[in-house]
């Protein structure tokens, strides 16, 4: 892996002085470099900052909303271990708002859910150290695993932290040096927290930034981390997020056809995720780490910080086939949005089945449903059958929206799900109701 380029060679000192001017002022977090970066580590004349960091105990919520804070998340008390308290615990380094947030975040902390039997081992990947695999054949919509995350921390570095301690004559990269020091620094105030039995699998994690200067924790964080919706600042930029790592859901690897897709769920602290498709037993349980929608090329540029230089996923090892079927799938995007949504009920005036089928079939085979757009086009094809009074099609359509929806976006109450059928119950196509077509009556019943 080649190291990321750093400064411009041949800048004038002015300019070089000027850049460093910025930084030292600017809000924006820091690119980190990976891969081999050259006498990684702090130059030897720097003085480490005091660290502005809170350790927080218990239930205090009366902070700042800016204040970094350690905490543990639930708070179990001292002395808690995982016999007494399976669902685990959370060492978080986040922010004063953050905290406040997740508390009083009603039924918070829930019981994490669980499948009725255990969905998921994990064991080798040839190629790739350990993976998750099905245990069992799992259908689409079913929960796979929920696991309350080892740690939480902030994804984004900002070098105003440690404005005001460096030496102006730095150069960029001895800068993100200390900046990774300085946060390795805050990570360790977290991991001397965990009980041996949360901290084990934690540091047990791959880490592929081991020659960048990042150290072990902050490398096991960027290599593992997952980002989670809900779990963000009030800034609400894409700097406001955190890196959430799990012992068993952490060791899921990339793939640019995931079958499952990443939920979280704040009420049960638990990051959970659910099968997209069919997933057969044995099968490898992946989840991506790059846009899915972006062409191959760009993908890979993605993917190189986590470690992988080359994916070898089917549309990654045939770029000439798979580019063009998901640029395809990228107008599906563009009509979604100007039909208003994934769900709405604008039912069609030339219902034609045909065009809607060949996108289904070119999303199914790059293996994106867990894109909104496969839910759009399977509930244009639940409307589209309707309209043609073809009600096997369309009921089919609508168990497979429901599921698709189950997996995606499980938060949605169930009432919901009905008050949609009872909507639909009242609509006419020709002599026939919904509500006939739904028991099961229509043209091609
Ligand atoms: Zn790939």
């Amino acid at each position: 892996m080649a190291p990321k380029q750093t400064r411009t060679e041949g800048q004038s000192s002015a300019k070089k002085a000027e850049n460093t001017q910025q930084w030292l002022t600017s809000r924006e977090a820091q690119k980190l470099s990976y891969g081999v970066v050259k006498n990684a580590g702090v130059p030897q004349d720097y003085e480490q900052m005091q660290t502005q960091v809170q350790l927080s105990s218990g239930n205090k919520l009366d902070y700042d909303d800016s204040m970094p804070i350690v905490t543990t998340l639930p708070n179990l008390g001292l002395g808690a271990t995982l016999e007494k308290f399976p669902d685990g615990w959370t060492e978080c380094l986040i922010s004063g708002y953050l905290k406040k947030k997740i508390v009083n975040t009603p039924g918070f902390p829930a019981a994490i859910p669980r499948p009725p039997i255990a969905r998921h081992r994990i064991a080798e990947s040839p190629g790739k150290g350990l993976g998750m695999f099905a245990a069992c054949n799992i259908k689409p919509g079913e929960l796979v695993l929920a696991e309350r995350p080892l740690i939480i921390a902030p994804r984004a570095i900002f070098g105003v932290r440690v404005a005001g301690r460096v030496p102006r004559h730095y150069t960029d990269e001895q800068y993100r040096q200390v900046t990774m020091f300085e946060r390795e620094r805050n990570l360790n105030l977290v991991t001397g927290r965990m009980a041996p039995e949360r901290l084990e699998p934690l540091m047990s994690l791959a880490n592929c930034h081991l020659q960048d200067g990042s150290g072990p924790i902050l490398g096991i964080i960027r290599t593992n981390g997952f980002q989670a919706e809900e779990i963000r600042d009030k800034a609400n930029t894409s700097e406001s997020y955190y890196s959430v790592v799990c012992n068993e859901l952490s060791r899921m690897n990339h793939s640019c056809s995931p079958n499952v897709a990443r939920h979280w769920d704040t009420a049960s602290f638990s990051m959970q995720i659910f099968a997209v498709r069919a997933i057969k037993e044995g099968e490898e349980i992946t989840t991506e780490y790059c846009d899915l929608l972006a062409p191959a090329a760009q993908r890979q540029a993605e993917l190189a910080p986590y470690g992988i230089s080359q994916c070898v996923c089917p549309s990654c090892s045939n770029p000439a086939v798979s580019d063009p079927l998901r640029a395809r799938i990228r107008v599906i995007s563009r009509k979604m949005d100007d039909a208003g949504g994934w769900m709405n009920l604008d039912f069609p005036e030339k219902p034609d089945v045909k065009p809607l089928l060949g996108d289904l079939i070119t999303i199914a085979k790059e293996g994106l449903e867990e894109l909104d757009e496969y839910g759009y086009i399977l509930w244009e094809l639940f409307k589209t059958y309707a309209t043609l009074q073809d009600s096997k099609n369309m009921l089919a359509y609508r168990q497979k929206h429901k599921a698709w929806k189950a997996a995606i976006y499980p938060d949605d109450a169930p009432e919901y799900e009905a008050g949609i059928d009872d909507l639909l119950k009242l609509m006419k196509f020709g002599n026939l109701s919904l509500n006939k077509m739904m028991k099961g009556k229509g043209k091609a019943a």
